[in-house]
């Protein structure tokens, strides 16, 4: 492992919230870095609803999840921020002399003056399904996102879940792939009926196989290289679908997992914070966002952002002890790079 990196603030998520106190920090000349177990910023807007519309973010009537995103990398961009994605932070340990030490299930290890806990709902990861031997498979015949469709090109593809993902994957990939099963444990699929139409209309065209009502129960290959899926159907008569890969759409879940140990109390998956500063009970660490709690708590973006900046200015006295803090617009301090 690497020596560990030494910074102002460490932000815990790259959600919409920890994103904007990146700016809210910058502004007070505060240098951050930035951890999210995803492999892409965004939190909630990236994962659940990309393309979906916002109405209630002050100044933007209309606003897609994406959009909404980028723009606040934008406008954090100036800033310099470092972002360290694909891992989750494991480990927050106070140090003797003031200062925390936070550790990630990647081995990076960094030193910050005060942490910014903006969890969100917790750490994204996927729902696996229980079968055994799966780690060995994920990444080499087991995905639970399509980035490249051309990867499956010429494969034997089996699809399990019955939502959105699923069938949309089921309507896409009999193009390229050579042979797709969906495995799902109903006969019905929760999923836009245009698109259960289309998937109905490869079935028809011997590119899709739907294996329903049938559950996953185990995985036939080595080392990491996958020959088969086994199926049960509900009287447990099993079936073997001959397959390069497997695709389990069974959604994202969220947990909020190393958090609640590090020391402060956790209600309900929120931590309680003083509303005027976002400081838990654990000093030098602050909550953000919809991880955040108080009296009179609304989990919106919009709060979210005054979160932050609420935060920001008290980290200012963490980082800067000796220097007061003047309250200055942003139309008389300006931005980096910005005139
Ligand atoms: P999140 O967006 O949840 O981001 C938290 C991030 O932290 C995640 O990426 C997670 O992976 C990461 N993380 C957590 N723990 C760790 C860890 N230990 N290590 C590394 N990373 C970690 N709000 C509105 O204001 N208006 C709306 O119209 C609106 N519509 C919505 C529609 C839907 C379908 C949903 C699901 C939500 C909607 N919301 C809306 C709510 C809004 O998305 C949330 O309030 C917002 O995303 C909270 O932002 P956040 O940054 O606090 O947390």
């Amino acid at each position: 492992s690497t020596a560990p990196i030494d910074t102002d603030v460490v932000i815990v998520g790259a959600g919409p919230i920890g994103l904007f106190a990146i700016f809210q920090l910058g502004m007070l000349k505060i240098c951050c870095h930035i951890v999210d177990s995803l492999e892409e910023v965004g939190g909630q807007c990236t994962a659940l609803y990309p393309e979906k519309p916002i109405f209630d973010i002050p100044a933007h009537p209309r606003i897609d999840g994406a959009a909404l995103i980028e723009n606040l990398e934008t406008q954090a961009a100036p800033f310099h921020p470092t972002y360290h994605l694909n891992q989750q932070v494991t480990g927050l340990t106070p140090r003797p002399d003031g200062g925390f030490d936070i550790e990630t299930s990647t081995g990076t290890q960094i030193r910050c003056k005060a942490v910014v806990i903006a969890a969100g709902g917790g750490a994204f990861g996927p729902n696996r399904p229980p079968l055994d031997g799966l780690a060995d498979y994920e990444g080499r015949s087991v995905f639970y996102m399509v980035k490249r469709r051309e990867d499956f090109r010429g494969k034997r593809i089996v699809i399990a879940g019955g939502g959105d993902s699923a069938v949309d994957w089921a309507v896409s990939l009999p193009e390229v792939a050579d042979k797709v099963y969906v495995v799902h444990r109903r006969d019905k699929f929760r999923a836009a009926p245009d698109m259960v139409d289309r998937m109905a209309a490869w079935v028809a065209a011997g590119k899709l196989e739907l294996v329903t009502p049938c559950q996953l129960s185990g995985l036939d290959g080595a080392d990491g290289k996958l020959t088969a899926v086994r199926v049960k159907d509900l009287d447990g008569n099993e079936r073997v679908l001959d397959a390069d890969i497997l695709l389990p759409f069974f959604g994202l879940a969220a947990k909020l997992g190393p958090i609640e140990n590090w020391g402060f109390p956790v209600d309900k998956h929120t931590i309680p914070v003083d509303r005027a500063t976002c400081e838990t009970p654990l000093p030098g660490v602050f909550a953000i966002g919809d991880v955040a709690q108080y009296e009179g708590k609304l989990k919106l973006i919009l709060q979210g952002f005054a979160d932050a900046a609420a935060a920001a200015h008290k980290i200012h006295g963490i980082v800067y002890p000796d220097e007061a803090l003047h309250f200055e617009y942003s139309t008389t301090k300006g931005v980096p790079g910005e005139k």
